[in-house]
């Protein structure tokens, strides 16, 4: 089979994988995930015409030639109904989110005021018509969509369901997903050191990348390289919704992955992707469960999960927003790939008055997991290869954490 380019494959996985279904939950729980119904706002915000400011109702008319009084006919806190309409040569004092009296058409604030006696004010300046009122609806009006299907639930959001009083929401189902890892090299959490083995470092860093999308994912632990003892963990991954396997994709004689995953009915789209890191990368589907057999070393299984799982599993959450985000960086080195793999080049982002600079994290070998771990993000060399130089222009990939950084990055 060719090696498919990542876009390609991409597209493939995207297009074997739906949203899932949906289900109700509590507010309080549903920070990060995605509304699966368009949320209307069940009243009108503000319900009336407001003071946007602390200070005086007046009729704009009553002041063109300054100064002016104007007599204080009464006092309209946040929380009061007012009683008293405003004639001519009137005013009312009024506090910030009250409701405007009637007869009054603006606001005039506090601090462009003097006041002269206990019911008497001297106002020095014009005002317009509406000047610091906040009319009714302009928030929200009912009926009107304020949060549509699809979106995703951040704080902000929480914000605007609380407002129109949504206890509790719809939003998409959460994937069921299991990580398995293959290898008889494999040395588990729980077992002591032994200078012969390789830990299992897999397991956990697929972990924290589903993690990281709000799931919590089943470990199912280490399968030998022995196809009998291998069969029995994937017919237990497949009862999830999707199943990460690492290690065995490859084609050495112990890679009993691919004829298992086989052998159990998963119908394979491709076993290939012309990408580096990440070349042994396997995706199929039994119609239930998604089956990504991703590379044993740890670099490639980690930006595999990137570039593949992680979109799968967005659009399987309602996330219409698939991909990391990508920023344009200079590099502070020179850099040359070869033609015929897309590479992912770990780097570190700096920020300077130009922009983004982005530097490689050191050896690139997949499996230099030290070099993932002080990433900030994933330069994208293009397929064709590149001979590129120090301040070239280049596609850098976010990775996590890069969303704060150590100053505040904004001059005042
Ligand atoms: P494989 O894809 O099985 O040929 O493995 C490729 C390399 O990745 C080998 O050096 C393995 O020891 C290593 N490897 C495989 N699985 C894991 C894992 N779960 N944790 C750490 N390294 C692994
Ligand atoms: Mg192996």
């Amino acid at each position: 089979m060719e090696h498919l380019k990542v876009s390609t494959a991409q597209r493939i996985v995207l297009e074997s994988v739906a949203t899932l279904g949906n289900e109700s939950i509590a507010l309080q729980q549903s920070l990060g995930r995605v509304l699966s119904e368009s949320i209307l706002a069940n009243r009108d915000l503000p319900p009336y015409d407001v003071s946007a400011m602390d200070g005086f109702a007046v009729r704009s008319a009553d002041l063109t030639s300054m100064p002016v009084i104007l007599k204080i006919v009464e006092d309209i806190r946040a929380g009061d109904m007012p009683t008293v309409t405003v004639q001519a040569g009137q005013c009312s004092r009024i506090m910030t989110g009250a409701p405007m009296p009637q007869g009054a058409d603006a606001v005039i604030q506090v601090e462009d005021t003097q006041q002269v006696s206990s019911d008497t004010v001297q106002i020095d300046k014009t005002v317009a018509i509406g000047n610091h009122v906040r009319s009714r609806g302009e928030n929200m009006k009912l009926g009107e969509v304020v949060l549509p299907k699809g979106g995703e639930i951040t704080p902000g959001v929480i914000g605007v369901l609380a407002t129109v009083k949504a206890t509790h929401v719809q939003v998409y189902r959460r994937p069921r997903v299991a990580i398995l890892s293959t290898g008889n090299e494999l040395e588990a959490m729980h077992e002591p050191v032994d200078p012969n083995k390789i830990p299992d470092s897999n397991t956990y860093a697929l972990m924290a990348q589903v993690q990281a999308l709000g799931i919590e994912p089943a470990l199912l632990g280490i399968a030998r390289d022995d196809p009998a003892e291998l069969e029995q963990y994937l017919l237990r991954g497949l009862e999830y919704d999707v199943l990460l396997v690492s290690g065995g994709t490859s084609v050495g004689v112990h890679d009993y992955v691919r004829p298992t995953i086989e052998k159990l009915n998963v119908s394979m789209k491709f076993w290939r992707v012309a990408m580096k890191p990440g070349h042994p990368l396997a995706f199929g589907t039994t119609g239930k469960t998604a089956v990504f057999g991703l590379p044993g070393n740890p670099v490639s299984s980690m930006v595999c999960f990137e570039q593949f799982v992680a979109p799968a599993l967005r659009r399987m959450m309602g996330n219409p927003r698939l991909y990391r985000r990508t920023v344009t960086a200079r590099l502070a080195h020179p850099a040359r790939t070869r033609p015929g793999r897309t590479e992912f080049i770990r780097v570190q982002l700096t920020q300077d008055d130009a922009g983004y600079l982005a530097s490689s994290t050191g050896t690139q070998s997949s499996g230099a997991l030290l070099s993932m771990a002080r990433a900030d993000g994933l330069l994208i060399m293009p397929t064709a290869g590149a001979s590129l130089a120090k301040g070239d222009l280049v596609t850098v990939q976010l990775l996590d954490g890069t969303a704060f950084q150590n100053n505040a990055g904004f001059k005042e």
